[in-house]
């Protein structure tokens, strides 16, 4: 019996930065960015908001680059302020350097289970697949997929009856599978 499972963002994800006017740590993507283009250079800025003051932030997408180098769908889409592209820069790994941000996915997220009551099987393979990088804890993933208090699906870890290839008890943000041993 082999049940997948979905984990899907809600919203976007906060953006992890210490705000300068107030020290908060928390921004909003406002969904809007800021596109200068210089004779053959442009920069681009996605405008996040502090959560706290609302202050305005503004994470590097582009950094003089080369106006031709861009692909014109792109350029399309910062000039129409594309939904879609804030949530793809946002997780990009080359953005996230470049701002020295991190994302909060906390309340962004959640899981579809397919609608199937797990049922009472001596035995479930169960494939996780995540539609975004979400770092999540699989106890917490199980516990709420199987109708199970966390203290239990520990318990099933410690008596092997819960394995996986990944380390159960740390955070995933990829694709795993586990078994469920009754
Ligand atoms: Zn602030």
């Amino acid at each position: 019996m082999l049940e997948n499972w979905v984990v899907i963002p809600t919203c976007l994800p906060l953006v992890l930065r210490r705000c300068h006017a107030c020290a908060s740590e928390r921004f909003r993507a406002s969904g809007r960015f800021r596109v200068n283009a210089n004779h053959k250079l442009i920069d681009a800025w996605l405008l996040a908001l502090c959560t706290a003051c609302g202050e305005t932030a503004k994470l590097t997408v582009l950094e003089r680059g080369k106006v031709r180098s861009v692909r014109p769908e792109l350029l399309d889409r910062l000039h129409d302020n594309d939904p879609g592209l804030t949530a793809e820069l946002l997780q990009d790994p080359v953005v996230q350097r470049r701002n020295r941000i991190a994302l909060d996915w906390d309340n962004a997220w959640r899981l579809d289970t397919g609608g199937s009551q797990h049922p009472d099987r001596e035995v479930i393979d169960v494939s996780v697949r995540f539609t975004a990088r979400i770092p999540v804890r699989p106890v917490r993933l199980i516990a709420e997929g199987c109708g199970l208090s966390r203290a239990e699906v520990e318990r099933l870890i410690t008596e092997g009856k819960l394995v996986s290839a990944v380390r159960l008890t740390g955070k995933v943000s990829d694709d795993f599978t586990f078994t469920l041993k009754h």
